[in-house]
């Protein structure tokens, strides 16, 4: 394999097989007395980090492959492989000081990561449409590249899928042509039948298996139901009225050793689903793509409070024509969303004491619209009213239009790779230890792209997107032995 970069340390060594990386990973831990007394402590914890070399050969599996972002992901990775045009994977790192510069690489040049052109990609849809037409219907992309794609999209058609109309919006009914009968477990033995057979004919290593369908309602968590891994596998033997389509999906995708990503935010990972992960030791990653407002959201409310502006009032108007808007303006579907939208400054309100009282939260408020005339293009709105100063005001709007699929897909793109990487990082946690252990099923690394991210129970969530985007930098970084990135400097503020 011909890595892009070569690391020339006494703690990294390379084999056939791994880069091997011993790395000192420091961290302070903090002694509360009283509120203006503590005792810190840095704290240093010898890693051995072990990173496979070899890619596997990935398949990438849609649930909701008809739609807008199924299809537009789709048709990108066909243009991108095709020279079409199509742009994918432009995001840089910082690796170092050059002899004049700073030098700056694509990320993906890190560690060796799955190409996008040999992914193989499949998936299901209760609709059966064609992934040509499909593509026409969603009117995401450019009229002349839509031509030239119809001939390598004509033949892809999705799976048939599992449909109960309790869990998405009553108006996506009539779309619902392409449905697997039976029980709920009969429905589960076949989606695990799809899965290996996509990985036995198309002769992959390994398949991630992504949700882009609609967004369902919320499941009750019920006592016995879906609280436990085993009551989750004993409900469906019952085809219990409460579990969701995407959850079956979940569940089928941990009994096939797959990863499964979660793009919307209804609450696919009950308790059961996650259990069942851990003991397969499968990775689960989500929720619902941080997209567009969110993504904003999490960087302007981080800059507010860190600067020592205290935001008191989100308000944040949306609308938008395409399918997905037309499922949200129903009831439960839209709670969701809501719901998945709303957490989103927790983190950064509550790492200011001096702002915040305890309990303290800015008024948050989310309304989506739909509107089928602006189709894909979704308008977000925003305005964040801050107090300053002397008691002073400050309020920011924000109007954002942009073709939502367009945001989507290359998240979709980085939540695959980054979930596949992860697969082949392992680690060992002091140099006397034996075993190798892996990443927590619930890969927290994902936060970056994702809503209502989805962390190890107990574990804190972070919102604040360079936060987040500074993780994935650093682990990469620690897997060659390089210290994280510290922005300090000091090389040109010291004489
Ligand atoms: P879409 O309506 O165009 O596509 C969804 C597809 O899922 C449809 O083709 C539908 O037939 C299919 N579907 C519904 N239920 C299914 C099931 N049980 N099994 C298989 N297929 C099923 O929507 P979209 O714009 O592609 O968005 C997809 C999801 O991604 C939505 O839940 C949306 O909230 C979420 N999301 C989108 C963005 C974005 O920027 N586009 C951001 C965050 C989250």
């Amino acid at each position: 394999m011909a890595l892009k970069i070569r690391v020339d340390s006494p703690n990294v060594k390379y084999t056939e097989d791994y880069i091997e990386a011993r790395y000192e990973y420091q961290t302070t831990s903090v002694t509360e007395g009283n509120s203006v007394n503590y005792t810190v402590t840095p704290v240093t914890t010898n890693l051995l980090i072990r990173t496979q070399l070899k890619v596997p050969k990935l398949g990438l599996m849609l649930v909701g492959w008809g739609g807008n972002n199924g299809t537009t992901i789709t048709a990108a990775l066909i243009a991108n492989k095709l020279k079409y045009g199509s742009l994918i994977q432009a995001s840089t790192v910082r690796l170092g000081k050059g002899k004049k510069e700073d030098v700056y690489v694509p990320m993906s040049w890190m560690l060796p990561m799955v190409n996008p052109d040999d992914i193989e990609v499949d998936g299901w849809d209760i609709s059966n449409m064609n992934l040509a037409d499909a593509m026409q219907r969603a009117k995401v992309l450019d009229i002349n590249l839509q031509k030239q794609l119809v001939p390598h999209l004509m033949h892809m058609k999705p799976r048939k899928s599992i449909y109960y109309s309790d869990f998405i919006a009553a108006n996506q009914e009539k779309r619902a042509n392409n449905i697997i009968p039976g029980t709920k477990f009969e429905q589960l033995e076949q989606i695990r039948k799809d899965i290996a057979e996509f990985k036995a004919t198309k002769n992959l290593d390994q398949v991630i298996i992504l949700w882009t369908a609609n967004t369902e309602r919320f499941s009750e968590i019920i006592p016995g139901v879906n609280d436990t891994a085993e009551n989750l596998l004993n409900a469906i033997k019952e085809s219990h009225s409460e579990i969701s389509p995407s959850t079956v999906f979940a569940v089928a995708a941990a009994l096939e050793g797959c990863t499964y990503i979660n793009g919307s935010p209804q609450n696919t990972f009950v308790p059961g689903a996650i259990e069942l992960a851990e003991k397969h030791k499968t990775f689960i990653g989500g929720d619902d793509f941080k997209s567009g407002q969110t993504k904003l959201k999490s960087v302007l409310v981080d800059f507010l409070v860190s600067a020592g502006i205290k935001p008191v009032s989100i308000v944040s108007y949306n609308h938008l024509g395409n399918n997905d808007g037309y499922n949200l303006s129903a009831p439960q579907q839209f709670r969701s969303k809501e719901i998945s939208k709303s957490n989103v400054v927790d983190d950064m309100v509550q790492s200011n004491k001096i702002l915040y009282q305890p309990g303290e939260k800015p008024d948050h408020c989310v309304v989506i619209k739909y509107v089928p005339y602006v189709g894909d293009s979704k308008r977000a709105m925003d305005e964040y009213t801050s107090e300053i100063l002397l008691g002073g005001h400050n309020t920011i709007v924000i109007h954002n239009t942009c073709e939502d699929s367009l945001l989507a897909s290359p998240i979709i793109l980085d939540l695959v790779l980054l979930a596949e990487i992860c697969s082949r990082i392992t680690f060992k946690l002091a140099y006397t230890k034996d075993e190798f252990t892996e990443f927590h099923s619930v890969l927290s690394i994902l936060s970056y792209l994702c809503k209502a991210p989805l962390v190890p129970r107990g574990t804190p969530v972070v919102n604040a997107l360079f936060r987040q985007r500074a993780a994935i930098e650093n682990i990469l970084r620690a897997c060659l032995a390089l210290p994280p990135e510290n922005n300090m400097l000091l090389e040109h503020k010291v004489h």
